[in-house]
């Protein structure tokens, strides 16, 4: 069974915003909504290209760049109602993964402003405004997926996935990704592993997620490598950085996430851990896993990624920092419950148990 849909018109490449954006907006007369962190839009230089192009079109412009890391909620409400008010015809998100997520949620309170944070997580909504994402970092694959990662009133990260939410187009320019600095290019990069290795190991991996996956920890394995020794990065290792994200996305995309991702949540939520480090520090126990109990599914992924386990192991140690916190036991014991038949948990080949995670928690 190979089932995939996937309607997002993806550009990846150089002036990818200049030269396409502009047809793709003729079907819009704006206000167009834009929504983005508080600098990397601007400093990649993302911002002002959208900016020019949406002036050419003489289409308006409303700004909200109240995006922080790890998205609220809220503040996707906020950004909603204002889109609603100013008349907005389309969302646009700029930056990494916080502004590129929020944007679909922003979507659906444009269209429905006076959505209670249960109806939203409910769905009770159909038709949310249509959304362009541009990426300024290579981890997320938002430009290509479904979800949607936003924290509630409760302070708990959510994964919102539904086909509604899919991007309609996507642009993404490794220039913007020039000016990253060192520790986000290796978080996001410990991103790209973990959305490759998870979807690789997942039970609803299939020959597309699998040849998607294995292919971005392939591209992503030598600029990596060069970033973890502090070498600069030139633009073709940009692009292959970018490329192996929306790879890693469209894998995903299939398969959804698995463990690491799911447990990774609760480090970013309690301990401010980057998210792409809160999930690889995970990544060598789904490789022992899936060592004991899959050998010929582990051979398949290094195979045809070109490298060996032992070395990924090391590519993935390499991009995690010190982590300076230590989980006490009661805080694992009250957190364990919220991984108990949890859907993505399961969703890792052979599932994952509670006292797995018990174990793997304590050991942190
Ligand atoms: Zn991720």
């Amino acid at each position: 069974m190979m089932n995939f849909y996937m309607p997002v018109q993806v550009f990846a490449g150089k002036n990818a915003v200049k030269d396409h954006m502009p047809d793709l907006l003729k079907s819009f007369r704006g206000p167009v909504l834009l929504v983005t962190g508080a600098s990397s839009a601007k400093k990649s230089g993302a911002l002002d290209d959208v900016l020019a192009v949406l002036s050419e079109q003489n289409i308006k412009a409303v700004i909200y760049d109240g995006i922080r890391e790890n998205p609220l909620l809220s503040s996707c409400m906020e950004a909603g109602r204002m889109a609603h008010d100013a008349g907005c015809d389309l969302i646009i998100g700029i930056g990494g993964g916080s502004p590129m997520d929020a944007a679909k949620s922003i979507a659906v309170y444009a269209a429905y402003p006076g959505l209670t944070e249960e109806e939203f997580y409910a769905k009770k909504w159909t038709a949310p405004l249509p959304v362009f994402e541009v990426g300024t970092t290579s981890g997320t694959g938002s430009e290509v997926t479904t979800v949607s990662v936003v924290t509630d009133s409760t302070g708990r990260k959510h994964s919102m996935s539904d086909s509604r939410l899919y991007p309609k187009a996507s642009f993404g320019d490794p220039r913007y990704t020039m000016t990253l600095p060192l520790s986000v290019t290796l978080s996001t990069g410990a991103d790209v592993i973990a959305h490759c290795m998870e979807s690789f190991f997942n039970k609803k991996a299939n020959e597309f997620s699998r040849a998607a996956a294995a292919r971005g920890i392939r591209l992503l394995i030598e600029p990596l490598k060069k970033a973890e020794n502090g070498e600069p990065l030139t633009l073709e290792d940009r692009s292959a950085l970018y490329e192996a994200s929306i790879l890693g996305g469209l894998a995903i995309c299939v398969t959804g996430t698995a463990f690491p991702h799911n447990v990774g949540y609760f480090l970013t939520e309690r301990h401010g851990v980057p998210h792409g480090i809160a999930c690889a520090v995970f990544l060598p126990r789904l490789m022992e896993h899936i060592r004991r109990n899959f050998p010929e599914t582990a051979d398949a992924l290094y195979d045809a990624a070109g490298i060996s386990e032992e070395d990924l192991k090391t590519l993935i140690l390499g991009t995690l920092p010190a982590l300076d916190f230590r989980l006490t036991e009661e805080e694992i014991e009250a957190e364990l419950p919220r991984w108990e038949n949890n859907r993505t948990v399961m969703s890792t080949l052979g599932g994952y148990t509670l006292d797995e995670i018990r174990v793997m928690l304590k050991e942190l």
